[in-house]
């Protein structure tokens, strides 16, 4: 009850969840004039020619009225072709592909559509915010499984990574659990899940007889050594496994909002039935811009990911000077740090401060964890943006901390 004694509005399933971090640590870059490098999106857009294809397609007038449920077949036939491509994962474009409303949509249609409940959803610790909102919405129990900061020094260099330890899977599983939802890359941790994790996730999986929801938005985004495999190539995954990509990342048009799923007819059809009452169908013209965008040349996703090292170690070196302990990120668009060589313990507080102290904003990862205190030191910050701004924050921050 609140105090006039009426009850709350917001439901309970929704109460703990307030304002997403994104949309708060933006607007206190607004406010403040900071260099955002909180929410993750890319400051410049994706290629000119399929800005252009997205142009054609509303001239044309093609998807300016409801596309068909599933996504327009041009679309679907292309994320199936991609995945033949990159993975030689088969799906038929027709009944194994769905085009969802972003990332977003397919991880709440597919929690929606799979999960009863009082089930239990395992998901790896720090999650994507909107994951633990879903779960509620669908009446899960999330479980929580924490990557745990790992430091190792090969050759005289240390390789920081937040690490998965299997056995601590292993035990969250229980017989009310429904799904593993996993993600790699990792957002925010920046962790690629290796052939050997990913191959003891699968064997669990089948031995359990579990479903996984696996979010691959950042496919595309790894650096280094390190190399993306789906979670549906490794044995026996393929039948009991919904993969979700995304455009925006890999495509830098994140207001799109153009993802999917890939699954068995079966899988498919089940997270249809709930994105069909969600928003139905999204982004009619965007669709065919984004079907073009996935048949570029291998060059593009080459080009693209070296840009993005480069701007990662543009970043890393900068927070580095600055004091922060950097965990390098195999993937994705983020770094995450320890704030404990600064002296500091409380990422909330720390970010809070940080537009005042420094003129950047990052987010304090305590939000992505069920255990707050796991979570507490570390601050994660965004390297989507053009090396110069890049440039200019590293200044900031070497500035506000370094002696
Ligand atoms: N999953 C992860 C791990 C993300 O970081 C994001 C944010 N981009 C999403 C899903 C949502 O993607 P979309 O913008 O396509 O809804
Ligand atoms: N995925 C983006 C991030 O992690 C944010 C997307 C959003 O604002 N919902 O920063």
């Amino acid at each position: 009850m609140t105090s006039n004694g009426r009850r709350p509005l917001l439901n309970r399933r929704l109460a703990e969840f307030g304002t997403t971090i994104f949309a708060e640590m933006s607007a206190l870059a607004l406010s403040t004039g900071s260099i955002n490098l909180g929410q993750g999106f890319p400051d410049t857009d994706g290629p000119e020619e399929i800005r252009e294809a997205a142009v054609r397609a509303l001239r044309d007038g093609r998807g300016n009225q409801y596309p068909p449920g599933p996504g327009v077949p041009e679309l679907r036939t292309a994320i199936a072709a991609h995945q033949k491509h990159r993975y030689g994962l088969a799906y038929d474009p027709d009944r194994e592909v769905l085009v969802t409303a972003g990332a977003t949509e397919a991880i709440a249609a597919s929690l929606l559509a799979l999960v009863e409940p009082g089930d239990e959803v395992i998901a790896l610790e720090p999650y994507y915010d909107s994951y633990a909102a879903s779960i509620a919405m669908a009446g899960g129990t999330r479980i929580p499984v924490t990557l745990r900061p790992h430091e190792e020094t090969r050759d005289g260099v240390t390789h920081r990574r937040f690490r998965l330890d299997l056995d601590e899977l292993r035990d969250a599983v229980t017989d009310n659990t429904r799904l593993l939802l996993v993600n790699t890359p990792h957002n925010p941790t920046g962790t690629v899940l290796t052939r050997e994790e990913l191959g003891e996730i699968a064997k669990l999986a089948v031995e359990r007889d579990l479903l996984v929801i696996t979010d691959e938005v950042y496919e595309h985004l790894v650096f280094d050594e390190a190399e993306h495999l789906p979670l549906a190539s490794f044995p026996g995954m393929r039948e009991r496994t919904v993969t979700i990509g995304s455009a925006g990342k890999t495509f830098s048009f994140t207001g799109w909002k153009v993802g999917w799923v890939t699954g068995t007819p079966d899988l498919v059809t089940a997270v249809r039935s709930a994105k069909q009452f969600l928003t139905y169908v999204a982004s009619g013209p965007f669709q065919y811009a984004v079907a073009e965008a996935l048949a570029l040349p291998d060059t593009y996703f080459a080009a693209f990911r070296a840009d993005m090292l480069a701007k990662r170690d543009v970043l890393a070196a900068g927070l580095t000077e600055a004091g922060f302990k950097v965990f390098q990120p195999a993937g994705t668009y983020f770094i995450t740090t320890d704030i404990r060589p600064l002296g500091e313990s409380d990422g909330f507080a720390f970010c809070r401060a940080l537009p005042e102290r420094a003129g950047v904003v990052a987010i304090p990862n305590a939000v992505f964890y069920d255990h707050r205190e796991a979570g507490a030191p570390f601050v994660r910050f965004a390297f989507c943006k053009r090396t110069e701004v890049l440039v200019d924050a590293a200044e900031r921050l070497r500035k506000a901390f370094a002696h």
